[in-house]
């Protein structure tokens, strides 16, 4: 599907709103509506359980506004963190150099020569707005994971090889912040930061590079690649980084992350804070600073890769009554489905059909679950379809008789009754998150 496509099907179906639409929108943000905001607790929630699922792992939230401190030793407020900007001298739009072969002005002005553009946001804390109350908003989360990588040692006593997991917002003032919800300047990342012995690190490179891209496969996600990203275009603190990249469709553009940071980080930290952050290995009896394997990613990037690979049109029509139109089916991932099941009355006006369906729809009111009595059956369908209902549930005449149901499968379209009493489990069983 094209991209005007995919945006306006996010909007017409409650995926993603412009922010501040009535004023005119606001600077690349996003709002979450009611599916949007379904699928995003689904693909976290997914990431979060398979991170723990057989590893050694554990959770952290840290603060958004840290002391400036940390955004030094990290190196974000030198150039590690700055993007060059030229500007055309004719229409004045700024762009970042390394994408300007896609982007180069329409006016074919001339451009200034690069400038330094820190993509850290400012902000200030408490009444006085001078330099000594300035911070910033985090620029990624995995700072707050090395600050507190003693804590979460000395609370767990977990030993080394082991992982600490976040989800949370991180703000960049990106230069051109484009294509839809791909690069925005207000984002959540799920990052996860892998703490080995440094002469483990590159067997876990390999390990969680794998991992990552296991899951997009299980995920459903077809065209990805991987790419080494060579010395000169890696991140400062990347000793080794490998782009999972996915094609949208405006090309092949980075997804994921995969960072070799060997001791970049806690050094840093330790030096700047005058703290000792090496780890004391009790088994190897030494003592270093473990290096680091992070896994990256943007949650409303994937969720923009689920929507580009899960949104099919289907020619001809797939219900009786539509054989000529096109259709579209959301198939995305069950997992990830912001409704599991729709259940639908086969007719709306005879009493006993109507209260059956409302009790299966109360039975199963502990999964996402809507109820829809609107429209022919086709269009019910359809409308589910759209919005990537795995199973829709009919009532009927006969299930007042037997106590069964018709159960619809999104993608297959095949039909099976069910007992009215087996319902709750073939959905724990169907829609279990990690098995
Ligand atoms: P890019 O080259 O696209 O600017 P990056 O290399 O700076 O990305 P990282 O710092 O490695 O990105 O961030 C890790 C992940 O966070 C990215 O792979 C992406 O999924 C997500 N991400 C980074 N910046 C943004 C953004 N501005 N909007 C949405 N997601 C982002």
């Amino acid at each position: 599907m094209e991209l005007s496509e995919i945006i306006s099907f996010s909007k017409k179906n409650g995926f993603v709103f412009p922010s501040s639409e009535i004023y005119g929108g606001f600077s690349s943000c996003y709002d979450f509506g009611p599916l949007g905001v379904e699928l995003k607790r689904n693909i976290k929630n997914y990431w979060w359980q398979k991170m723990f699922q057989r590893n050694n792992m554990a959770g952290l939230d840290s603060a958004i506004l840290m002391n400036p401190a940390v955004w030094q030793a990290s190196g974000h407020l030198t150039s590690g963190f700055a993007d060059e900007l030229v500007e055309c001298k004719k229409c004045h739009h700024r762009f970042r150099k390394d994408h300007i072969k896609g982007e180069c002005p329409d006016c074919k002005g001339k451009l200034t020569s690069p400038q330094q553009f820190n993509l850290m946001m400012k902000t200030f804390v408490g009444p006085v707005e001078d330099k000594t109350a300035q911070t910033f908003l985090r620029a990624e989360t995995c700072q707050g994971i090395y600050l507190n990588f003693q804590n979460v040692l000395q609370s767990t006593r977990k030993k080394v090889p082991f992982g600490i997991a976040q989800i949370g917002k991180s703000f960049r003032n990106e230069i051109t912040p484009k294509n839809f919800i791909f690069r925005t300047r207000e984002f959540e990342q799920m990052e996860m930061q892998w703490f080995c012995h440094p002469k483990e690190a590159e067997k876990f490179f390999d390990f969680w590079l794998q991992q990552r891209l296991d899951w997009y496969k299980e995920l459903g996600i077809k065209d990805l690649r991987t790419v080494e990203i060579p010395e000169k275009e890696r991140a400062h603190y990347a000793k080794k980084q490998v782009d999972i990249e996915y094609k949208f469709p405006f090309g092949w553009k980075e997804l994921e992350g995969i960072h070799y940071r060997g001791d970049w980080d806690l050094s840093n930290h330790a030096k700047h804070s005058k703290k000792d952050l090496r780890y004391h290995d009790q088994e190897r009896k030494e003592k270093y600073f473990p290096h680091i394997i992070e896994t990256s990613v943007g949650v409303e990037r994937l969720f923009f890769t689920i929507l580009c690979s899960s949104l099919k049109e289907v020619e001809g029509g797939r219900s009786e009554k539509s054989k000529k139109e096109k259709e579209i089916v959301l198939k995305i991932n069950k997992k990830l489905a912001p409704f599991k099941a729709a259940v639908f009355p086969l007719v709306k006006n005879k009493d006993k059909v109507v209260k059956k369906a409302k009790e299966v729809f109360q039975l199963l009111n502990n999964f996402s679950v809507y109820y829809d009595e609107t429209g022919s059956i086709g269009k019910r369908y359809r409308r589910a379809d759209q919005v990537g209902v795995f199973w829709t549930i009919t009532i009927d005449f006969d299930s007042l008789e037997d106590n069964t149901v018709t159960i619809r499968n999104r993608d297959t379209m095949e039909q099976k009754r069910v007992k009215i009493k087996d319902l709750k489990e073939c959905f724990t069983k169907e829609f279990l998150l990690t098995d």
